[in-house]
């Protein structure tokens, strides 16, 4: 078992070196990605960045151009979908409506010609992990949109899969009931030590289920890190855009020193920590809520365009001298702030984020 721990043993899911192109167009090229054995992984981006590209390509539904896909130290690249033993969850779940739930879930294995004896056991299985057993006779019409999903997870479970791919999942169903299902399926992977990977452009959800995540812009991996590194220190203007919710503004730098960068904007000297030579030009980012009322060890005036009072926060929105929006989110409810009111906001210089270029 501690032979297992190394990190080369750990490594289950390796992509090497994918690239794929559509009609002559690239949308992906020398893609790496590689997923430990048992983590919960979300491929996380906007519309049109690859996520589907790269599920597809791990599952075999799509072949890839250049590149390596291997599972559990065996090359599969070259096998298709139905011998890889990789279990797809589809956005619309592709139930079949006019079989029952217990035939849809016994489709996989009536497809690998398991005995007929075989197959009752483990449906009644998969079903009872998804809370579903009590539906097994009913036809997919007659459930409702979270029951259907769990129904799609024990098809797919039910095969004992290496590796489970899911692409949003959770996209069909309402906000409170994405987010039980969220807890449910992440409580049931993990009790089951489930290798699996999510696809999503819903930061949130990204978060709420994954070990670490694989931010992705334009067919290419930005970053890929645990959901608190990519929030607190993310490696990117997109991705501390596509993460959250964060302000900004330009300066030049004036002074390094010690991993220390004084940053000239219009509204005076700010401080990061950070590594760009004297002269460039930087971009300073704070998320919102590390923003308070009143000064701090970087600070800037703000005209307040709104203050609004969410309940669990109120946020302010301020509009700088050069034009910048900034964004404060304070906790709780905050009267006393009216708009046209010009106020201080300050911040540290921990929580203050800097990247090289222009905002
Ligand atoms: P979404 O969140 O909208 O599903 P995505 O991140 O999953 O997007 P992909 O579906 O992987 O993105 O698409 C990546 C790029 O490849 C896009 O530019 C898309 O237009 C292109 N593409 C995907 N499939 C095909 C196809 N079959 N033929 C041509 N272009 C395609």
């Amino acid at each position: 078992r501690a032979q297992e721990r190394t990190p080369g043993d750990r490594r289950y899911l390796d992509v090497w070196g994918v690239a794929k192109s559509f009609k002559g167009t690239r949308v992906m090229s020398g893609m790496n990605f590689r997923v430990d054995r048992g983590e919960l992984v979300s491929l996380l981006g906007p519309s049109g960045c690859g996520k589907t590209t790269l599920l597809r390509i791990i599952a075999g539904l799509m072949e890839a151009d250049e590149g390596s896909v291997v599972l559990g130290g065996r090359d599969i690249s070259r096998f298709p979908a139905h011998r890889r033993n990789v279990s797809v969850v589809f956005q619309n779940y592709a139930l079949f409506p006019h079989l029952t739930v217990a035939e849809n879930v016994a489709f996989g294995l009536r497809a690998r010609g398991t005995p007929k004896a075989e197959i009752a056991g483990p449906v009644a299985e998969a079903l009872r992990l998804v809370r579903m057993e009590s539906f097994a006779e009913r036809p997919i019409s007659a459930l409702s949109g979270g029951q259907q999903q769990r129904v799609a997870v024990a098809r797919a479970l039910v095969v004992r899969p290496d590796l489970l791919l899911l692409d949003e999942p959770f996209s069909a169903l309402d906000r409170k009931l994405r987010e039980t299902m969220q807890v449910e399926l992440k409580s049931l992977l993990r009790d089951r030590g489930i290798t699996a990977i999510f696809v999503t452009h819903d930061q949130e959800e990204a978060m709420g289920v994954s070990d670490r995540i694989a931010v992705m812009n334009t067919g290419k991996i930005e970053q890929f890190a645990d959901p608190s590194t990519l929030y607190a220190r993310p490696a990117s203007p997109f991705v501390m855009d596509f993460v959250g919710l964060s302000t900004r503004v330009s300066g030049r730098v004036t002074a390094a020193a010690g991993g220390m960068l004084q940053i000239e904007s219009p509204y005076g000297s700010l401080r990061a920590a950070g590594d760009l030579p004297v002269g460039a030009q930087a971009m300073v980012g704070v998320r919102p809520e590390l923003i308070s009322v009143g000064q701090g060890e970087n600070s800037l005036t703000v005209t307040l365009e709104d203050a609004m009072v969410l309940g669990s926060k109120t946020v302010l929105h301020g509009r700088a001298a050069e034009g910048d929006r900034i964004l404060c989110e304070l906790s709780g409810i905050r009267s006393g702030l009216a708009r046209g009111e010009s106020v201080t906001l300050g911040w540290e210089v921990a929580d203050t984020l800097v990247y090289g270029g222009e905002a």
